[in-house]
């Protein structure tokens, strides 16, 4: 079967690659869709990913988000957000939410952020490092035997110690019930609490006024368009770039863009979504100003 292939080099391809991959994540196994199961993939998953986005944050007890989790923050099991499920077909009714990791033999019941102590792990009372404690309920420490359990005193920048701290999985809903930001609705994988541009800065920066919060009435009730929700831009098929490279190549492996030649840092995350939403809204604006019937015609999907 003839797997999606990207253009090294050309600028068209190398966007729709990365859209793929943040669309699609982990979910490829590592192995290219070919373009009919990219499609199938993005019908099955992306109205889940509307409907049951669940958002991860790691809060103080005094309620702020000191840290919202986004798909390449590591977990205390050190495998990162997106390596855990985060789509859900339905959303579990008991709480706390479980995020189970997806490595395959890794012990990790649910997500589980640790901070770091600027660039530095932080230790256990017991002094060993997190990556040394399992991440298996309990948090046990695999090099000592007087550890009850992985508890950190390093202080947050909130004021409050890490133990304090817990990581939150919830609903949209749920936030809105707080008064908490919950951001444009993305197609993206494992998005966890990023809901703002200023998402990544520590929570005690933001002050917790981050994002966006709740969407405006006239953005609600504005009619949906193509262009201006990222859902439904993602429905579309892939670009023609994409599908012309992908009739003409043989589908060898060396004129396949690798995988790893495009490493993500945590910081591209909000950057990536917010610089595709923002080109949507200009291109939405220069859409409206020409009244293109054929842009109009393709809104009605
Ligand atoms: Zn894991
Ligand atoms: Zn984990
Ligand atoms: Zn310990
Ligand atoms: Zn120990
Ligand atoms: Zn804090």
């Amino acid at each position: 079967m003839e797997r999606l292939t990207f253009q090294p080099g050309a600028a068209a391809a190398i966007d729709d690659y990365l859209e793929y991959k943040r669309i699609v994540g982990e979910d490829d196994g590592g192995k290219l869709f070919t373009p009919d199961e990219y499609e199938q993939y993005k019908k099955r998953v992306l109205p889940i990913r509307l409907q049951n986005r669940l958002y991860v944050s790691w809060r103080s007890p005094t309620g702020i988000d000191c840290k919202l989790v986004g798909p390449e923050t590591p977990c205390f099991c050190s495998h990162r957000y997106k390596q855990h499920k985060t789509d859900f077909e339905v959303i579990p009714k008991e709480r706390p939410i479980s995020v189970p990791c997806r490595v395959s033999r890794c012990t990790c019941k649910s997500y589980n952020f640790v901070p770091l102590n600027g660039t530095q792990p932080i230790r256990c009372r017991c002094k060993h490092f997190a990556d040394q404690h399992s991440p298996a309920t309990g948090f046990l420490c695999n090099v000592c035997s007087k550890c009850s359990g992985f508890h950190s005193c390093f202080t947050c920048g909130c004021g409050q110690p890490a133990y304090s701290h817990e990581t939150v999985v919830e609903t949209k809903e749920e936030r809105l019930a707080q008064g908490k930001p919950v951001g444009h609705d993305v197609p993206y994988a494992a998005m966890g609490g990023l809901t703002g541009f200023s998402s990544l800065a520590e929570g005690y920066m933001r002050l917790d006024d981050s994002g966006i919060g709740a969407p405006s009435a006239q953005f609600l009730e504005a009619p949906v368009t193509n262009m201006d929700n990222p859902f439904l831009k993602a429905f579309q098929g892939p670009s023609s770039s994409m599908q012309a490279y992908s009739q003409l190549t043989d589908g060898s492996t060396s004129t396949t863009m690798k995988v790893s030649s495009l490493r993500r840092s945590e910081e591209d995350d909000m950057a990536y979504s917010e610089r595709q939403y923002q080109a949507r809204l200009k291109q939405e604006k220069i859409t409206n100003a020409d009244a293109d019937p054929g842009t109009l015609q393709l809104s009605k999907i």
